[in-house]
């Protein structure tokens, strides 16, 4: 398979190192580019990103990959960023960044006293399109697992969700994504156009190979993934690992 092939020419050590320092650190969820380090290598693609820990690391950042962009907070003690006042979306200018900055920090001290933090992550902004999510995870009976769903109230409200245990057939992927009522819409609906399933059918495998192949890693978490008619992209990635 090609994407196993990516995974253990390029990806392998990289993955490794990464949760192997996690563990050593005693924590256990990666960071959001620590995670997505490790998805793309297991050939999933994710926004360029770097980490800032100043306001002119942000700008120099910013330089490199141009507007516009997101920022994220960087903290071991946030898993849900929204929630903590944590991400800006859209940021258009040196004065937006400077802004969106200043804010996350303000937000964060005020929402997460005791939060530890190590910086802000500066993303490139992917352009906005359907989304879907999508999970791996270890099943206390089944092992390792997969599950699909479309982003946003989808799976928040009406949990139109569907699973299958890992290693996963292409076939049987097809199968997951028809189980769901709401991903009808990427076969296009109205004006807009169809969008790459196969591409989602790729990185459900992906996750499936990495559940199997990382036993380290108890929960991957996709959410979301933007589909677009080419290609596919994982704007936000959390992997829990399993406690010793
Ligand atoms: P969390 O789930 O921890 O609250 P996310 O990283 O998912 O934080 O960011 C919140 C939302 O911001 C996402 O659901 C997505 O709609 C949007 N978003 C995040 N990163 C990007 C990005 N790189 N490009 C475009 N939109 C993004
Ligand atoms: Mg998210």
């Amino acid at each position: 398979m090609k994407h196993m092939n990516k995974f253990i020419t390029n990806g392998s050590q990289g993955v490794k190192d990464i949760i192997q320092k996690a563990l050593h650190q005693k924590r256990y969820e990666l960071f959001e580019a620590e995670a997505k380090q490790v998805i793309q290598g297991f050939g999933i693609a994710t926004p360029r990103h770097a980490i800032a820990t100043s306001p002119g690391e942000a700008l120099q950042a910013a330089d490199s990959f141009g507007y516009p962009l997101v920022l994220k907070i960087v903290s071991p003690d946030i898993s849900h960023k929204t929630e903590a006042g944590g991400v800006k979306v859209g940021i258009k200018s040196e004065k937006d960044l400077l802004a969106a900055y200043e804010e996350i920090m303000d937000n964060v001290k005020k929402r997460c006293p005791s939060a530890a933090i190590h910086g802000i992550l500066i993303q490139e902004m992917a352009a906005s399109s359907a989304e879907v999510i999508v999970g791996g995870l270890r099943d206390p009976q089944f092992g390792p697992a997969v599950m699909f769903g479309m982003g946003g109230v989808f799976v928040e409200v009406y949990k139109d969700v569907s699973f299958r245990i890992a290693p996963v057939e292409e076939y049987e992927v097809w199968e997951m994504i028809g189980e769901v009522k709401g991903a009808g819409i990427l076969k296009g609906f109205r004006n807009m156009p169809a969008l790459d399933i196969p591409a989602v059918v790729q990185t459900i495998i992906q996750v499936s190979t990495m559940m199997m192949s990382v036993e380290e890693i108890n929960e991957v978490d996709l959410n979301p993934i933007f589909v677009y008619p080419k290609g596919a992209i994982a704007v936000d990635a959390r992997i829990i690992l399993n406690r010793p």
